[in-house]
């Protein structure tokens, strides 16, 4: 078939492919390194992105990311899963003690993964949810367009109230009573401030719903005791994500309390086969390691990322800049919504701050009415803790911003001044570190 000319523009071309194929390889791992110099260089503060530590890293590039396991451990479909059983059993066993929950599922592989389930167990197309609207703070998630939508469900919108970032108590009682929504859902991706559950109890049973608590931002400060406790506030339900203040792999994960067996049912197959099929075992077992560090210094970190955010929002306060809610001490949590629509609006000031290689995010505020030209930027202060930025250095962060934002100052200026501070904090902090405590289990066996 082959002519020797034939034969040689085949070889030709062969060789032209794998050439080209291995120089769009080396391309992509060098962008990749690119990435990661870049952000060793940066100040990330991004809310809803963490750092794994050196040992849960390690899990995501083990042999677990090969493999399938599918159902729940004790009664796979597949053979070759005796280690990931151990590893998976060892993790829910982890996650109800530090969720002090008898409810737990680590098959979803992302927060929206978990709240999809959330809604195949406990709605059907027609239901009516009530939830937190998006220019109040809420999650796509939970938007028409988003994962609610899909589900065909009817939501209805909490009454809000914007000076205090925060549900109108009253009138959200009032509002259950009428509306009598299947399942009421709360949680935030701007989360500046506990939801008063506690305060609806009696509403919330008048209306007859599921409460189901949406986790994704906060779930590392719930973990650490240093937010609110849902479970033990009337919520049924909560998922999340364990990568933003909960420091693990991009995973999910749904913790419950005193739920009927129906539900747990439910529960269980929407998570699997419903929406996984395998369920990302290296991601399970970096989410396992996470939590048995937690459980040593979680508290600690989570305390740390409230004490930062709370300083950094003053710092630049004092610096007159327009940080939210002064009159509620800016925020409980990891995160801070800041308005500068006198600096030149949410879009342009981030576009800024990355050039000074300072990493956030343009965020609509009350009122905004553009998700693309909002007026406003959300920070997050839960990455710098996690490499054990403190008090003093928010401060400086906070200069640092103030520089860019308010000064006008050159962002290529600033960008030394953000390196010159951040080549002090290369290490993964409040985690067992290589060389240390870590390994000292495994040099023993
Ligand atoms: C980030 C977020 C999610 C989803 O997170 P992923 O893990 O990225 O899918 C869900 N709900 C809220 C409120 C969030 O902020």
């Amino acid at each position: 078939m082959f002519g020797k000319t034939n034969m040689f523009y085949y070889g030709l071309a062969y060789v032209k492919t794998v050439t080209f194929m291995k120089e769009d390889a080396c391309w992509i791992r060098d962008q990749v390194k690119q990435h990661t110099r870049w952000f060793e260089q940066s100040l990330p503060m991004i809310a809803s992105e963490n750092l794994m530590s050196p040992l849960a890293k390690e899990m995501m590039i083990s042999d677990f990311h090969d493999r399938y396991a599918e159902g729940m451990p004790g009664k796979r479909y597949y053979q070759g899963n005796i280690y990931v059983d151990k590893v998976e059993l060892k993790c829910l066993e982890l996650a109800r003690k530090i969720f002090d929950a008898g409810f737990v599922d680590v098959r979803p592989i992302s927060g929206t993964v978990a709240n999809i389930a959330v809604l195949f167990a406990l709605t059907e197309p027609g239901d009516k949810i009530a939830t937190p609207e998006l220019a109040s703070g809420a999650h796509i998630s939970t938007a028409p367009f988003g994962a609610v939508g899909l589900r065909g469900l009817n939501p209805v919108h909490y009454p809000w109230d914007y000076k205090n970032w925060n549900l109108d108590i009253d009138a959200t009682r009032k509002f259950l009573r009428k509306e009598k929504p299947k399942v009421a859902q709360f949680g935030l991706s701007v989360f500046l401030f506990p939801t008063p559950i506690k305060e609806l109890e009696d509403a919330l049973q008048d209306a007859g719903c599921m409460v189901w608590y949406d986790a994704a931002h906060v779930l590392g400060l719930i973990a650490g005791k240093k937010f609110q406790d849902p479970l033990r506030e009337g919520v049924d339900i909560i998922s999340g994500s364990t990568h933003k203040t909960f420091p693990g792999p991009n995973h999910g994960i749904l913790v419950g309390n005193d739920l009927s067996d129906e539900v747990e049912a439910k529960l269980r197959k929407a998570a699997f086969p419903g929406v996984t099929s395998s369920h990302h075992l290296h991601a399970m077992a970096a989410l396992a390691v996470t939590m048995a560090e937690y459980e040593i210094y979680g508290k600690k970190y989570a305390s740390q990322v409230i004490k930062n955010a709370k300083a950094l929002g003053s710092a630049l306060y004092e610096m007159g800049i327009d940080v939210m809610c002064p009159h509620l001490g800016f925020t409980e949590s990891h995160t801070l919504a800041i308005s500068v629509a006198n600096h030149g609006g949410g879009a342009q000031v981030a576009q800024d701050l990355e050039r000074a290689n300072i990493i956030v995010n343009k965020n609509m505020l009350p009122g905004d009415t553009s998700s693309v030209k909002p007026s406003g930027i959300r920070l997050g202060t839960q990455e710098l803790t996690r490499l054990g930025m403190e008090k003093g250095e928010m401060e400086e962060v906070a200069r640092l911003i103030y520089r860019v934002v308010v000064k006008k100052e050159d962002p290529e200026v600033v960008k030394k001044d953000v390196w010159e501070l951040k080549k002090e904090f290369t290490k993964v902090r409040y985690c067992l570190n290589e060389g240390e405590e870590a390994y000292q289990y495994h040099e023993l066996v």
